[in-house]
This record gives structure tokens, C-alpha cells and sequence, in this order.
């Protein structure tokens, strides 16, 4: 079976009003949207709720983080059920400003997609390499350690609840987006190793997606690569031009 086409707006930290979020959820409700395509956008936490009131039904929504603890004593923390309950479906896991900034470790990033599937969300797992990473040829070696931690808590069947972002962190927020062939290239190398650590079939219906700098200009060239089966948009997901990167494939 064909892996469906996937487009995530990362907000990140974005907008810092709520009329600017109001905005941007009017423009996703205008627009016309290829059905065929998997539309997920990730508000900050405090926009989770009004978001989901707000957005039509056909575009999802994803948290940006969660804790791996259900519940207690975690200042500033949301949880994995708590999200459940609010009728959130996905959450974004192991972004490399939550590895490099909040100091998340491979095996916290695991421990947390164990308890967000335990809790019955869908993930959007992000892996990538540095620049000095890819520089000195690791960049196969980094992903590759990134999913193996998470992979060791993954029973067969959680498979169809991960889409895997493969977001190079000298791409993300730069404007520097990778070449169409550096993304193939990665996407392929991936889906390989996920055929041997895991099973080809698993390999073959993971959906893997690219991540860094993806705008509406860029984007047409990495969108008919093999391997590439959608996006995660950080910058670009605040801007009208969203709605052609989600109608890339169309
Ligand atoms: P960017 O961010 O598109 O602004 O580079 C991507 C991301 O961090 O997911």
C-alpha cells in the first residue's frame, strides 16, 4: 500500500498572540486542500484546546512535547494521557531544539514515545545529524542511534502509529534546506536500516519525512523523491504558503 502523504507545521514557540493564531487557523480553514494528503499542526500547548475548537476536522493536531510520567509532581509539564483526554491524536518527539536546548537524551525521547503510545497518541519522531556530524560522515550513524534507542521499546504493531522526521539540524531554521538528493539519500539509507533492525514491511510502510527550511519553493524538488513522503514545516508552517507546501503532491 502506498504510504500517505504527511505535512506537519511545527509552531514552535509561534505566534505570540492569540489573534495571530486566530489568523492562522483561519487560513487553514479557507483553504482547499488535497484530501489525499495528512495535515497535522503542533500550536504551542496553551493553543492546544482553542485550536482544536477552532480547526476544521480534517486537519489534525499534534503537541509539541509531553512527559513520560501520566501525572504528579513535573512543574511545566503536560502528559501524555492528560493530551489523550483533551482529544489531542499526536505529538512530536524528540525535535532537535528539545535534544540540543532541553537536553533530551535518545533514551528520554524513547522512555517518552513508550508512554505517549501507551496513552494512545500517534507520534511525529524526529532524528537528524549536525553539521559537523555529516561533515565527518555520521550521519547515518546518528540517525541510526537515535532510532535504535526508540526502536528497543517499539512492539510490532506501534509501527502504524510513527511517522519518522528526518531533520537535519544544520537545515532546521536556517534557510539552509537540503538538496533533494541529500534527502533521498538519507531517506533511503533509513529505510534501509529500519528493514534490517526492524522488518521490510515495517521499512516499506513507515511513512519518513524531511524537515529544515522546507518552504513552497523548495519543496516540489524533494517532494518527488522516492523516499520522501511528505514534511515537517517549521517557519513556513506560520505563512499562507503552508497550504501550497500541504498541496505539493496535487
Ligand atoms: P524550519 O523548522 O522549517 O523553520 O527549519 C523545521 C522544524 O524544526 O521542524
Amino acid at each position: 500500500m502506498a504510504r500517505q502523504y504527511f505535512v506537519g507545521g511545527n509552531f514552535k514557540m509561534n505566534p505570540t498572540t492569540r489573534e495571530q493564531k486566530r489568523a492562522l487557523i483561519k487560513i487553514l480553514n479557507s483553504a482547499d486542500i488535497d484530501p489525499q494528503t495528512e495535515v497535522v499542526i503542533a500550536p504551542p500547548s496553551l493553543y492546544l484546546i482553542p485550536v482544536l475548537e477552532l480547526l476544521r476536522k480534517d486537519i489534525k493536531v499534534a503537541a509539541q512535547n509531553c512527559h513520560a510520567k501520566a501525572s504528579g509532581a513535573f512543574t511545566g509539564e503536560i502528559s501524555a494521557v492528560q493530551l489523550v483526554d483533551a482529544g489531542v491524536p499526536y505529538v512530536i518527539l524528540g525535535h532537535s531544539e528539545r535534544r540540543s536546548l532541553f537536553h533530551e537524551t535518545s533514551e528520554i525521547v524513547a522512555a517518552k514515545t513508550r508512554a505517549a503510545l501507551d496513552a494512545g497518541l500517534k507520534i511525529i519522531l524526529c532524528v537528524g545529524e549536525t553539521l559537523e556530524e555529516r561533515e565527518g560522515g555520521k550521519t547515518q550513524d546518528v540517525v541510526q542511534a537515535q532510532l535504535k534507542a526508540v526502536i528497543a521499546v517499539l512492539k510490532p504493531e506501534d509501527w502504524s502509529r510513527i511517522v519518522i522526521a528526518y531533520e537535519p539540524v544544520w537545515a532546521i531554521g536556517t534557510g539552509k534546506v537540503a538538496t533533494a538528493a541529500q534527502a533521498q539519500e538519507t531517506h533511503a539509507e533509513t529505510r534501509t536500516f529500519l528493514a534490517s533492525a526492524v522488518s521490510p514491511a515495517i521499512a516499506e510502510s513507515t511513512r519518513i519525512i524531511y524537515g529544515g527550511s522546507v518552504t513552497a519553493s523548495n519543496c516540489n524538488n524533494i517532494t518527488c523523491q522516492a523516499d520522501v513522503d511528505g514534511f515537517l514545516v517549521g517557519g513556513a508552517s506560520l505563512k499562507p504558503e503552508f497550504v501550497d507546501i500541504i498541496n505539493a503532491r496535487r
